[in-house]
């Protein structure tokens, strides 16, 4: 791996994230947006970004420092990309929008370029053609909070060069990152293949009135050495995202579980600002 030069593509939540931790391990990063105002808006994001890494990994004020001078920001794609080894993209998670990014990055890339998609739910192979080089494309997956939660979930589709697949293994270790090569293409990758259904066979429980929440935490814990149980997991994740996970199900499906499912975490938690961790509350205080 001999990637030197690094673009972010996408600077919100997570793309801000990705750009300074790829510059806090040493690489230059451009990080590309639509406009100045979004750009302005990354440069606050990553400006406050630093006195995480002071606190959570004990870094000096010279390195984080030092990290952010190491980022350029764009809003014009061939000036972002024409040095780029790697094209990280964190655009939004919505189909039409990547497409159409892919098709303009594909013109405006030197063909060296590797391509990287930080999708959560979109499979690489929807849009590999779209990128005019399908080989030398692929999924970097990371978490949210990337300098604690450091997994780096890299999956191939079936047209990805296996040099390219290795390089983007390697590249993710040099970022700090545990790196998790997944061979084939999964939805969900590795986490949210064992976590969704897990998450969800706790909520059928629950509904069922099998038995209560602490119990079906407690079981999970005693029984398997976890740290947390389903329960604890969701406060983690926050009970609007488990809701709209549900919801979407029960929609789809009909089945009457996911429905009640559904109705629980809206009317005794959403309706009543218990939202989880982050708000003080959820299935257990904090
Ligand atoms: P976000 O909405 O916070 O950020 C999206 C950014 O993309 C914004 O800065 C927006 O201005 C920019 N953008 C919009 N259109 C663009 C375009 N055409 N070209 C370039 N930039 C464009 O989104 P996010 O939460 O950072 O998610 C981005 C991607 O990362 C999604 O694919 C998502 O699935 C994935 N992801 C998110 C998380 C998470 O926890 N938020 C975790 C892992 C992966």
């Amino acid at each position: 791996m001999n990637f030197k030069h690094i673009t972010v593509a996408g600077s919100g939540v997570l793309g801000s994230q990705i750009a300074y931790q790829t510059a806090f391990k040493g690489f230059q990063v451009s990080v590309y947006d639509i406009n100045d105002q979004a750009l302005e808006r990354a440069k606050e994001r990553i400006a406050e970004l630093k006195p995480h890494y002071r606190q959570d990994l004990g870094a000096t004020q010279e390195e984080t420092d030092q990290a952010f001078d190491r980022i350029s920001f764009h809003s014009d794609l061939a000036q972002a990309v024409a040095e780029a080894d790697l094209v990280i993209e964190a655009v939004p998670e919505v189909v039409s929008i990547k497409t159409e990014f892919y098709a303009k990055l594909g013109q405006a890339a030197p063909a060296k370029t590797v391509f990287a998609t930080n999708s959560s739910t979109l499979l690489p192979s929807q849009f590999a053609d779209s990128t005019g080089r399908p080989e030398r494309f692929l999924a970097l997956h990371f978490a949210n909070e990337i300098w604690k939660n450091n997994t780096a979930e890299v999956m191939k589709h079936s047209r990805t060069d296996m040099q390219v697949f290795q390089d983007v293994i390697d590249f993710a270790k040099a970022i700090g990152m545990v790196a998790l090569p997944l061979h084939k293409e999964q939805p969900g990758y590795i986490l949210n293949s064992l976590l969704v259904p897990l998450l969800e066979a706790a909520q059928r429980l629950l509904v069922r009135e099998v038995a209560d929440v602490e119990t079906i935490d407690k079981t999970w814990m005693v029984a398997t050495g976890a740290p947390l149980g389903p329960f604890a997991i969701l406060d983690v994740v926050g009970i609007t995202t488990a809701y709209n996970i549900g919801q979407a199900k029960a929609d789809a499906t009909g089945d009457g579980e996911f429905v009640r499912v559904a109705n629980l975490l809206k009317t005794e938690y959403i309706d009543k600002g218990k939202l989880g961790r982050a708000t003080g509350e959820g299935f257990y205080k904090y």
